[in-house]
């Protein structure tokens, strides 16, 4: 199979584009769907694994906690081939949030699907969502919405996404607190896969 486990987390070893059809459909080939389609209406979560995040998991053990709990964890930048070397394992690709962007929104637009931008400072979601419209016409942007809220928000940003009907939403709060709000959300949100895209909104917008 494609599991390679790092830090006692199960990376899932693939290609870019396997990663974004995973992200997209859910399957990491079309042919055998090896890896499962959940059952339950909760979104699939897809986070990136780097050193960083390798370092903050072990000093938050509730971050650690959600990683394993995640559906997909994806290699992450050169610590993690260096560490998937040590034990003869090579990482097939580099699967990070900044290469995979462009090309996730460029294949959601020529399969119809839609993608929801949550996180960042005010007006950056949208100037990255609008930058990457005019990229990618055909791009269904669901909606965008600054990361800057409170406990108390998270039922009426929830129904704004769900509203939004979006399949996939991104959610850059940064780490850990991304992959904590997701997964102690993801039972109420409706869309079929959400990543956590720790400063890529900045980087799209600016
Ligand atoms: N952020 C947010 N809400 C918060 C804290 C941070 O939306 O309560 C955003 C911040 O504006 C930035 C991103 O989260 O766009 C964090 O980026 P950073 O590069 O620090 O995250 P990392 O990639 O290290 O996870």
């Amino acid at each position: 199979n494609n599991i390679c486990r790092l830090f006692d987390l199960p990376i899932n070893n693939v290609s870019m584009s396997k990663a974004i059809n995973w992200v997209i459909s859910h399957r990491f080939n079309l042919s055998s769907n090896k890896f499962h389609t959940k059952a339950s209406e909760k979104p699939n979560l897809g986070f990136f694994i780097n050193a960083h995040s390798i370092n903050l998991s072990f000093k938050y053990n509730d971050f650690y906690q959600t990683l394993k709990q995640a559906d997909c964890l994806f290699a992450d930048g050169i610590g993690m081939r260096l560490a998937a070397n040590h034990i003869d394992e090579p990482i097939q690709e580099n699967v990070n949030g900044s290469d995979m962007l462009p090309k996730l929104c460029e294949q959601a637009a020529n399969e119809g699907k839609s993608i929801f931008f949550l996180g960042s400072s005010p007006g950056v979601a949208k100037k990255a969502a609008k930058r990457l419209h005019n990229t990618y016409p055909k791009l269904k942007v669901a909606g965008y919405q600054h990361g800057y809220f409170k406990e108390h928000d998270n039922k009426r940003i929830i129904a704004k996404i769900n509203q939004s009907k979006a399949d996939i939403l991104l959610v850059a709060l940064g780490s850990p607190l991304q992959e904590i709000w997701l997964t102690n959300n993801a039972a109420y949100l409706h869309c079929n896969t959400a990543l956590a895209v720790g400063g890529l909104f900045d980087f799209y917008s600016g």
